[in-house]
């Protein structure tokens, strides 16, 4: 990994134990020449291993016996370029302790500087251009270096030896705050830091460039503010992350244990979700019981809560509806334009856009809703293959996946692919990796609907390349991502509940048990399908779906009466018109979510399974749980819908029937589980999908299924969202391709 101080920790174990020779950094990894007696030698290798600097990690250490080339000393050469790049870069780090120590100091002469950085923390796959990882090769190329950086760059015994991203006052970047229409300029961290607090709690909303790209601050005590930031960035319900001074600050408005503490002061600073405490502006996250915060991570953020400790803000992706997050400067000025009211900004690029990652906590196991700045672009370790591989990911919460030798990288959040920015994004980030991680891939996969934009550009990028084509189905893609990641060998039952995913039969699967080695799957149970009446329609206007559930049933009910063309979609799913079938469980969670009268019309993808889990933990359901009738590996919907109607007419209230379908949908998938496990012995269960998102849910799925003597398996690296998705493919088609 390159810049993390690998070079200077090797000097100075050089000067320890009397070493001469040299070290350098190529696109390989790093070259050590060392020669002294072969004690010390000794010592010096094991040191290397056994002490590696906190950001490094060291994937192989080859000793052969060479010729010296110097005499007397150690130095550090310059960098040099092999024929083959294979060397990977540190993610982007929260600023260290050491460095905040010196941005409060008024005698420290980067007093107040907001790119303080050091050699362990900092900006670093933010700012890459190319490897090997040298200033010339990051965006502070433009940058030339004082004197006095110069000097500590070059002493190895300082902090900022050889660390690339070096900078100060005098020589470094600057940032500037200037309102919307530029009548108003503000210099300097501090002028801006205090102007920014004053101007939040004036409810303005103000863009600031971060680490990935802009987010959107504003005052999340504030209604006016808040609802203004939703007006204005089109977002009427989904939740916005907040960012607090501490995690003391953060008791405050949530509950925190001592894992998710844990997390939220980790050097990777993600947005952890906690349970809500005591509501800011209940329209930060209208409805919902849980909140996601993260705490300061880069020295900027540091300042503004200095001035005001006791400030809560909105921090969100600074983007506009769900297209990706706005990183580059010229589209920062067009794009906030009606949106915010100031714009924070610095003179250095961001290269590669990244969004804040996303976590929670269950179980003391942090699990991954979004994997992105902090933890991208570390690799991991596969099994090794001569055949390297694209995989796209799939349309929805896109990643992509690249594969070389024996690791898998997988790219940051990119986001949904129905927006031509994500297209662009999509494109623009995989030449980006190809290229710094030199890989050109032999095989190309993506999903196996026809209509993805993502299977599309994977047929244009195989047909220009003459790349090897293959394509995995959605489901089994989601149970290899867990697969691969515990490298499981041998048959296991995979338990996959999405919203949506195109089947080998055409229709829209999503509530799958699949009997798979991650090479080949056999589907051995899912849920019936039913209509959606008018497709992609039925995605946001759920209720569509919860008549069709009723529909599917032959029950008839009076529940959706007054909505709007009541009687066309009726008859357009008896006739079969624009109806396509699904057995998606996100769906069944929509339908049951507009019969109970949670939602109806929804503005964000899984909008209506969140009302339905938080009507679950106000609910109580203490009867007998509902297992769902099976035929032939069909479990029967229409029982599940005739089953919540009854509880309906019997007058039990929508969260208690919230709280029975949660804990029905839980045992049917432990009968179906256990019948599996009785025709063919398997007792392994991978589970991925993103309605296992549903804390609840996952929580007493697991329970039972432990209970019940399965070892059950779940993504901890990855989310079990489609962010997953391309990891898996990957997977798959590694092992495929031993056979091509
Ligand atoms: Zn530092
Ligand atoms: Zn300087
Ligand atoms: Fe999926």
């Amino acid at each position: 990994m390159q810049g993390v101080g690998f070079r200077p920790f090797v000097f100075n174990l050089a000067r320890i134990f009397n070493i001469s020779g040299f070290v350098l950094n190529d696109t390989e990894g790093v070259y050590i020449e060392a020669h002294a007696e072969d004690s010390a030698l000794a010592q010096f290798i094991s040191a290397i291993s056994g002490q590696t600097p906190a950001l490094a990690y060291i994937t192989e250490v080859v000793v052969t016996d060479a010729p010296p080339s110097y005499a007397d000393g150690f130095f550090i050469k310059e960098s040099g370029e092999t024929g083959r790049r294979g060397v990977f870069f540190s993610p982007d780090t929260a600023v260290c302790d050491d460095c905040l120590k010196e941005f409060f100091d008024p005698a420290d002469r980067r007093y107040h500087y907001p790119f303080i950085t050091c050699i362990h923390c900092g900006p670093r796959f933010s700012i890459v251009k190319d490897i090997p990882y040298d200033r010339r090769n990051t965006s502070m190329d433009s940058f030339s270096i004082c004197a006095s950086c110069a000097a500590e760059y070059s002493d190895p015994a300082d902090r900022r030896f050889h660390v690339q991203p070096i900078a100060c006052q005098s020589c470094g970047p600057s940032l500037t705050m200037k309102s919307i229409d530029g009548t108003e300029i503000v210099q300097g961290s501090l002028d801006t830091a205090s102007r920014f607090v004053s101007l939040i709690k004036q409810n303005k909303i103000i863009a600031v460039k971060g680490v990935g790209g802009y987010l959107l601050a504003c005052d999340a005590a504030s209604d006016e503010a808040v609802s203004k930031l939703r007006q204005r960035k089109r977002r009427p319900f989904k939740p916005f992350a907040v960012m607090a001074a501490s995690v003391l600050a953060a008791r405050g408005i949530a509950v925190i244990s001592p894992k998710e503490e844990e997390l939220l002061e980790s050097k990777e600073r993600p947005i952890v979700l906690l349970k809500t405490k005591e509501a800011l502006s209940p329209l930060v996250a209208p409805q919902v019981s849980t909140i996601g915060v993260m705490l300061p991570y880069i020295p900027f953020q540091r300042l503004l809560f200095e001035i005001d400790p006791t400030m809560i803000l909105v921090m969100t992706s600074g983007n506009i509806a769900e297209e990706p997050i706005i990183y580059e400067d010229d589209a920062a000025n067009s794009g906030f334009a009606g949106i915010a009211d100031y714009i924070v900004s610095y003179d250095r690029d961001i290269i590669a856009q990244n969004d804040d990652s996303v976590l929670f906590v269950d179980d003391d196991i942090p699990l991954f809703v979004r994997r992105s700045r902090g933890y991208v672009p570390s690799p991991f370790q596969s099994e090794f293959s001569p055949v390297s591989i694209l995989a796209s990911g799939g349309d929805l919460k896109n990643t992509f996946a690249l594969t070389s030798k024996d690791f898998t990288i997988v790219s940051q959040h990119l986001g949904d692919m129905a927006h031509p920015a994500t297209q662009d994004a999509f494109q623009k980030t995989l030449a980006h990796y190809m290229r710094v991680f030199d890989i050109k891939p032999d095989v190309i996969v993506s999903d196996a609907h026809p209509e993805y934009m993502t299977t599309r550009l994977c047929d244009e990028l195989a047909g220009t390349s003459g790349a090897r084509r293959l394509r995995v189905q959605h489901h089994h893609a989601h149970a290899a991502s867990v697969i691969e990641e515990y490298k499981l060998k041998g048959p296991v039952i995979g338990i996959i509940f999405d919203g949506t995913g195109y089947g080998l039969d055409g229709v829209l699967w999503g509530s799958e048990f699949l009997v798979t080695d991650g090479e080949d799957f056999t589907r051995a149970a899912h849920f019936s399908g039913f209509p959606l009446p008018g497709g992609e329609k039925a995605l946001k206007d759920v209720w569509r779906t919860g008549l069709s559930l009723i529909h599917s049933c032959g029950a008839t009910s009076a529940l959706f009466e007054e909505y709007p063309q009541t009687d066309a979609l009726l008859e357009m799913m008896d006739k079969k018109i624009n109806c396509p079938l699904s057995c998606g469980m996100g769906r069944i969670f929509d339908g049951i979510s507009s019969i109970l009268g949670l939602s109806a019309y929804t503005s964000s993808e899984a909008e209506a399974a969140l009302l339905l889990e938080e009507a679950a933990y106000r609910g109580n359901w203490t009867g007998k749980p509902f297992v769902i009738p099976q035929k032939d590996g069909v479990i029967q919907t229409e029982e599940l819908t005739r089953y919540i109607l009854g509880l309906l007419e019997n007058g039990t209230a929508a969260e208690d029937i919230a709280s029975a379908f949660h804990i029905s949908i839980a045992a049917t998938t432990l009968a179906a589980a256990e019948k599996i496990r009785g025709e063919t012995g398997i007792g392994r269960i991978v589970i991925s999908g993103g309605v296992f998102h549903n804390r609840m849910l996952f929580k007493v799925v697991r329970e039972l299924l432990e209970k019940a003597g399965f070892t059950v398996f779940f993504s901890r690296r990855l989310p079990f969202n489609d962010g997953c998705l391309s990891y898996g493919q990957a997977a798959v088609a590694r092992r495929l391709a031993r056979k091509l």
